[in-house]
């Protein structure tokens, strides 16, 4: 579990709160439901909001807006288990699905009666369309596609790291004179929070007044979107990722291969989508898909930073690269130096002997049943 890191006070202007601010008390996470279903971001950002919270010495509060009824309360209840001690509850028919206007309606509403210091969402397009408005309507700052958050000793700010200049950098970001202080972080990018089934906490309902009439935009159908989350990526045990060094496009077969025999799934880096060997839903790194499997082989990947901050979460990394002083070597695990194109097929062999053995398949199986 990735720690709250109480890093060195960063040099900043010294800017004393006003004093209505300074009342801003608490760390707030919005729990992202749509269709009776809980985006899993948003209970990695509460293992980090009670981390948050615990060093602060305040109250991590869960934020639920949805149509009254059972998997609104079953969400409640969920949101104890993973470390809320209050849950801030806006039950309304006007949000059974998601609209900007009363959503923001309701969550403006909430943080002005209550103050909080701080306020997370996912950053998922839901999140990331709710954060802007939020913030922009009660003029405070957000800060986006988060990979760190810490809390400053000093004066108790949020210290929000993010990659910067393209992904080349990493900057931390502080809001110095307004509250609450937001952030948005990507799924994946936190971890999964154990949930404790004995926890419980206090339900607070709030009524922000929404009348349907009021709201302009109007929902006439719902059409699941079929390619939604798929690729599975994010949440793959095992991924076998290609990169340039494949060489070709034809070279790419090699990592299905060795994925196919793994049980994987297919990632790779954006130089190779960009030489159109394999589909964009595939790519690894800033701009593509954040995963945290337990054994990720990166075959061919140089490993700049924009691909690192996507995989470095990986339990095991094991790198296939030819030139010894590739940048991945400097955060793998594993290193293999060598052709990955004679390696890759090696590989193949090797597992497809070892995995197809009887006792390899009854350990196998023995190890998914207690995963
Ligand atoms: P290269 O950098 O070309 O590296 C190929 C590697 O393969 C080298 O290390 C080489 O030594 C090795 N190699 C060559 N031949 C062999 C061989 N036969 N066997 C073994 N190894 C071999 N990239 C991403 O991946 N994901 C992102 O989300 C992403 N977002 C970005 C966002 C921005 C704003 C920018 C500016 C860039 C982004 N990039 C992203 C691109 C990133 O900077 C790199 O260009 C990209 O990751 C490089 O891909 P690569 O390692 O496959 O290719």
């Amino acid at each position: 579990m990735s720690e709250v890191k109480t890093t060195k006070p960063i040099k900043k202007r010294k800017i004393k709160l006003d004093e209505n601010l300074l009342a801003y008390r608490g760390v707030w996470v919005y729990i992202e439901s749509e269709r009776g279903h809980v985006h899993p971001v948003s209970w990695e950002l509460m293992g980090q909001g009670r981390q948050l919270a615990d060093q602060l010495g305040v109250e991590l509060c869960a934020v639920l807006m949805d149509a009254a009824g059972p998997a609104l309360d079953a969400h409640c209840n969920s949101a104890f288990h993973f470390g809320a001690d209050r849950c801030y509850r806006i039950a309304s028919p006007v949000l059974s699905d998601y609209r900007n206007v009363p959503f923001t309606k309701a969550l403006t509403d909430l943080v002005n009666a209550h103050k909080p210091e701080i306020l997370l969402l996912g950053a998922t397009t839901l999140g990331r369309d709710l954060a802007g408005s939020v913030a922009t309507t009660l003029r405070t700052g957000l800060t986006a596609d988060c990979t760190e958050l810490a809390i400053d000793p000093e004066d108790r700010c949020l210290l929000s790291t993010r990659p910067t200049f393209g992904g080349s950098l990493l900057c931390t970001i502080v809001t110095l004179n307004y509250r609450p202080q937001m952030a948005t972080v990507r799924h994946r990018v936190m971890p999964m929070p154990e949930p404790q089934p004995e926890r419980t906490g206090l339900i607070v309902d709030f009524d922000p007044g929404l009348i349907e009439t009021d709201i302009v935009t109007k929902i006439l159908e719902f059409i699941p979107d079929e390619m939604r989350d798929k690729p599975h990526l994010p949440y793959a045990e095992i991924i076998v990722s290609g990169g340039k060094g494949l060489g070709k496009a034809d070279n790419f077969k090699l990592v299905w291969d060795l994925a196919h025999v793994l049980g994987a799934e297919v990632g790779a880096s954006r130089a190779a989508i960009h030489a159109g060997w394999i589909g964009a839903d595939r790519q690894v790194g800033q701009t593509g898909k954040t995963v945290r499997p337990a054994l990720y082989i990166a075959a061919g990947i140089s490993g700049a930073i924009q691909h690192r901050v996507g995989m470095e979460g990986a339990d095991c990394i094991i790198a296939l690269n030819n030139d010894p002083n590739a940048p991945i070597f400097d955060f793998a695990h594993y290193a293999i130096v060598g052709d990955c194109n004679q390696i890759l097929p090696a590989l193949t062999r090797s597992f497809g002997t070892y995995l197809s053995k009887p006792e390899t398949k009854v350990v196998m199986e023995t190890a998914k049943e207690l995963a």
